[in-house]
């Protein structure tokens, strides 16, 4: 095993079902856990479900008519996240629930070591809270009463509370980020949390008297509060791993946590500091990425524009869906989800580009060569054929060390992968198949131009396999079956395969054509 891979997605709120912005992180997540895995890294990939707070009591209250049903509220909506994530193929290692005894445990037990500390104190909270948000906000911060983070109205509170001494940390922080470029990615929000920091921090109210809100943990030293949803929440990357049966000290600190921008606050500011507060390193990358708008409008059930995800699925199947999310965005970006772009995508680069390279290469393998992949010869008998060989043998030699790089990158350049593979070989190869015209050779009868032209056209589609293995591993599957290659591409190969080049590694196998990838569109 070479080291450990540690991923997370935020834990979502269960006071609504999964939308398409919950299905890009974890399509991300799952993109980067796959291709850790085909690395040989041991990975460990979490997600899960926040389940406490106030707005939770809230809906649960307004379906069941009284206080006391939460438990059974949250479980009926956790159901519909496991099934999400299923139907969309992702292969987390652990689904953790913040109302799991082992979180609750762990919560309390880190809860009374800050307050043995003197990092927990009393005091009286006057100010401002939002309940959607489930955050207090200053005076200054909260202009007109309205709240900074979605400009609902904000309750006014005043109350004997548990202080979380954030404030003393804010010096410290800021030379972290400074000393730690890569902490907060992409640039452009570690400069924003930069901005934050500039004004003053206040300490972080923690905890909620049970007689106004009891659906949470807790405090271990006093029992009339429960604590902060928040603070609960953000110990679920902890919790996990113990959780999951894993050793803590092997997986912690995280690779990354994959969150969207709107958490940024919580994740780059109150869990450091958490963190650093209960002598615990930090995550390496907190990783940010954009909001999807609906055409140009924020999606928002009261506009009712929100997508989901599993009808999507259904109607279209589930690559399709992941590779749209991959391919219309730059990791960090905000998204524009359309369903007329998404069916363009899938018509121009699922179904006509790398299904049908897939199926003509497949039907010319079997009616030139019985279905036997043939060798490259060395001399096609047609110079400019092999000139066209080798431009197009260039661009497939070097795109897998160039996909593990973009895929490696500190900026996650997932899209850029994905696109590069699509054109350099996909794109090309098609082209490919045009100018070569295999059928004009056949008419000729040199059979060792149409040799080389076949060993290339498969070697193509072998690297684009591996290639879009993370992205769309059940596509990819199917390519790696087709090709006759195996049964499972994840098996089959090794975690060296994105260092080398293998070209007649399928020579002489037998293919297997089947359905197409992907059927059009109308
Ligand atoms: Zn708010």
């Amino acid at each position: 095993m070479s080291g450990t891979f540690y991923v997370t997605t935020p834990i979502y709120y269960v006071n609504a079902k999964p939308h398409i912005g919950h299905a890009y992180t974890q399509v991300v997540a799952d993109t980067l856990a796959r291709f850790h895995r085909i690395l040989g890294e041991d990975v460990f990939f979490l997600t899960g479900t926040d389940e406490y707070g106030e707005k939770i009591e809230e809906v649960s209250l307004a379906k069941y008519g009284e206080k006391g049903h939460e438990k059974e509220f949250v479980d009926s909506i956790v159901v519909k996240f496991r099934e999400a994530w299923g139907s969309l193929n992702v292969s987390n290692d652990y689904f953790i629930r913040t109302t799991d005894p082992g979180h609750g445990k762990l919560v309390q037990d880190m809860l009374q070591g800050l307050w043995d500390k003197g990092e927990i104190e009393e005091g009286e909270y006057d100010g401002w809270f939002c309940t959607p948000c489930e955050t207090f906000w200053t005076d200054t911060q909260a202009e007109n009463g309205v709240c900074p983070e979605c400009n609902r109205p904000l309750g006014r509170i005043k109350e004997k509370n548990y202080f979380f001494k954030m404030g003393k940390y804010r010096e410290w922080l800021l030379e972290y980020i400074n000393e730690h470029p890569t902490f907060i990615m992409p640039e452009f929000r570690r400069n924003e949390v930069l901005g934050f920091l500039r004004e003053e921090l206040t300490d972080l109210c923690i905890s909620r008297p049970k007689e106004r809100m009891s659906w949470g943990i807790e405090l271990p030293f006093d029992k009339g509060y429960v604590v902060y949803v928040w603070f609960d929440a953000l110990l679920n990357y902890v919790s996990g791993i113990g959780a999951s049966g894993r050793e803590r000290e092997r997986f912690w600190p995280a690779n990354f946590h994959l969150i969207a921008k709107d958490i940024i606050r919580h994740h780059a500011v109150y869990w450091p500091i958490m963190l650093k507060a209960m002598g615990l390193e930090l995550p390496k990358t907190v990783f940010a990425h954009g909001w999807w708008k609906m055409g140009a409008d924020k999606m928002s059930k009261s506009k009712g524009n929100v997508v989901d995800p599993l009808a999507f699925i259904e109607k279209y199947g589930v690559d399709p869906l992941r590779y749209f999310l991959i391919k219309a965005v730059k990791l960090g970006m905000d998204g524009s989800f359309s369903e007329d772009a998404f069916i363009a995508t899938y018509n121009s680069d699922l179904a006509n580009d790398l299904g049908n390279l897939l199926n003509r290469t497949l039907t010319m393998v079997e009616k030139y060569f019985d279905g036997v992949v043939p060798a490259a010869p060395r001399d096609p008998g047609d110079p400019a054929q092999l000139a066209r060989s080798n431009e197009l043998r260039s661009g497939i030699k070097g795109i897998l060390p160039l996909v593990k790089g973009k895929m490696l990158s500190r900026d996650l350049l997932l899209q850029e992968a994905l696109e590069t593979v699509m054109q350099t070989v996909v794109g090309r190869a098609n082209k490919y198949i045009e100018a070569s015209a295999p059928w004009n050779y056949s008419k000729q009868g040199n059979m060792e131009a149409i040799k080389l032209i076949m060993a290339d056209l498969v070697e193509a589609l072998r690297v684009t396999a591996i290639a879009i293995a993370p992205f769309m591993p059940a596509t990819a599957d199917k390519m790696w079956r087709q090709l006759g290659a195996g049964d499972d591409i994840k098996a089959d190969i090794s975690p060296s395969v994105y260092d080398k080049w293998e070209p007649d590694k399928l020579a002489g196998v037998k293919v297997a054509k089947g359905e197409p990838l992907f059927m059009r569109i109308k």
